[in-house]
């Protein structure tokens, strides 16, 4: 699904994430954790093909073809989805505009018909079913004046409509409350299948009592320096991020 090979990037010119390696399957949930500032979120940015970051090494290799010489369009195209830790707020245009144009999009870019509005509707409907998660909020703005949890349950709208292959989630469980945080996790919970794959990104344990992860990596510095099971969370909650750096896999 995703072979991260010696990432190396830069931002503003300093470098960020210095060899980081990550090999996903089909329909695993891997977990990556991290102090902050580790690299995390620069992870999921250069995934996502923002321009301010520059890939100085390394290889990124999703469904067989080389992801980092793709256009944000194909990425989504061939099945990536990305929820940030800061959900954009797009004035005056509706979740229901906007997820129409994003899945035409995608269904576009895969030779597939585009759907007239009720056919969208129709889509929207049982996907949002299938996630637990009402649809009003698509009558909105997307994302404009929406509380914290509003945000991450409109993120979780979009991936259920989307339906990827591989969805990186971003700190998505940041600033939340338990109800909030039940919302994402339960939506996770419900689209987890054999051939999706999820990578959760998270500085905080909690969430991993509600999406259980089948590996845990932790990455310190940018580079990941431990893997282990789910097991891995409760001995970081136990022992602090301080020890993984002194009893790390790799040779420095
Ligand atoms: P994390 O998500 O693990 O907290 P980030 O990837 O956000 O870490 O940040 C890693 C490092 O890169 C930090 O030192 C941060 O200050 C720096 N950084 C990230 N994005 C930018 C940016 N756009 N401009 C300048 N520095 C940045
Ligand atoms: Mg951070
Ligand atoms: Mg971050």
């Amino acid at each position: 699904m995703l072979e991260i090979k010696d990432l190396h990037v830069n931002v503003n010119g300093k470098p960020i994430l210095k060899g980081l390696n990550l090999t996903m399957g089909e329909g695993e949930v891997h977990c990556i954790m991290g102090p902050n500032g580790s690299g995390k979120s620069t992870l999921s940015q250069v995934l996502a093909g923002r321009d301010a970051y520059e890939i100085t090494g390394g290889s990124v290799t999703f469904r067989g073809k080389d992801l980092l010489e793709q256009e944000p369009h194909e990425r989504a195209g061939e099945g990536l989805f990305l929820a940030f830790q800061y959900p954009v707020e797009i004035p005056g245009v509706s979740g229901n505009q906007f997820l129409r144009a994003a899945l035409n999009a995608v269904r576009q870019y895969r030779g597939e018909d585009e759907l007239d509005a009720a056919q969208m509707m129709k889509v929207f409907r049982e996907r949002a079913k299938q996630a637990k998660i009402d649809l009003a909020s698509l009558k909105r703005s997307v994302n404009e004046g929406f509380s914290g949890g509003e945000k991450k349950r409109n993120e979780m709208l979009q991936m259920a409509i989307l339906e990827p292959r591989l969805a990186v989630l971003d700190e998505v469980d940041s600033g939340l409350d338990i109800d909030a945080l039940k919302i994402v996790s339960d939506a996770v919970n419900a689209m987890r299948s054999a051939q999706r794959s999820f990578l959760v990104i998270t500085h905080y344990q909690r969430l991993l009592n509600h999406i259980v992860p089948d590996h845990i990596h932790v990455l310190v510095d940018g580079q990941i320096v431990k893997s282990g099971g789910k097991e891995l969370a409760l001995e970081l909650e136990e022992k602090g991020y301080a020890w993984v750096e002194e009893h790390t896999n790799t040779v420095a």
